[in-house]
């Protein structure tokens, strides 16, 4: 299959066979950012007096994150947190709550939180609020992905592409829990 075409999903995809999928971004476009966006990170920590702690948002950050921490060439600590917001496959209805906590201690240390998308921005504001209380010696915001219209009002650290205002399936992100193990990120048609 050429990665860079447009994808009508075979018989294999179930209930979403048929489907036509545009490209939008392609596996090595992908792989290319994200190898940049880890070495832009190391360089911002290399100087920091003790290892920071990546924290990815389940479940749509999964590909993106372990691509990402593969590409950083400092020490990192990894752990996890999921957070869902209520609402249809493809609209999110702007109430967030929090699903699995972080295990460790994150008071006094460097923390990067890595997101797959931004879209409204109350997941992230969420986030920021929740972590802003921990007393963390820095808090840093990484996304591979943020759509133009966003309402966000507080600055992303590293932003890997904004992307105009649709909905995207593919590394990692889903629609309705499937797609996410497409290896290119693609727009519904
Ligand atoms: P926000 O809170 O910024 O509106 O949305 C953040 C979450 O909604 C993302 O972490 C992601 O799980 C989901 N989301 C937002 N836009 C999209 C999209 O275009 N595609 C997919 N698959 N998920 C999205």
């Amino acid at each position: 299959m050429n990665m860079d075409e447009n994808l009508v999903l075979n018989e294999n995809y179930g209930k979403h066979s048929g489907k036509k999928l545009k490209m939008l971004l392609p596996e090595k476009k992908l792989k290319s950012r994200v190898r940049d966006m880890a070495l832009e990170i190391s360089e911002g920590y290399k100087e920091k007096d003790a290892a920071p702690i990546v924290i990815g948002i389940l479940n749509g950050s999964f590909i993106f994150m372990s691509d990402l921490v593969r590409e950083i060439n400092i020490d990192v600590e990894v752990d996890f947190m999921r957070i869902a917001s209520y609402g249809n496959a493809t609209s999110s209805s702007g109430t967030v709550r929090m699903i699995k906590d972080i295990n460790c201690d994150i008071t006094g240390r460097h923390i990067l939180v890595v997101e797959d998308i931004v879209d409204t921005g109350l997941s992230m504001n969420f986030l920021k609020n929740r972590l802003e209380q921990a007393g963390t010696k820095s808090l840093k915001f990484a996304t591979l992905l943020m759509k133009e219209d966003t309402q966000i009002d507080f600055g992303m650290d590293y932003i890997g592409f904004n992307i105009p205002d649709k909905y995207v399936v593919g590394y990692g992100l889903d629609l309705a829990q499937r797609l996410r193990n497409l290896k290119s990120i693609y727009y519904i048609e």
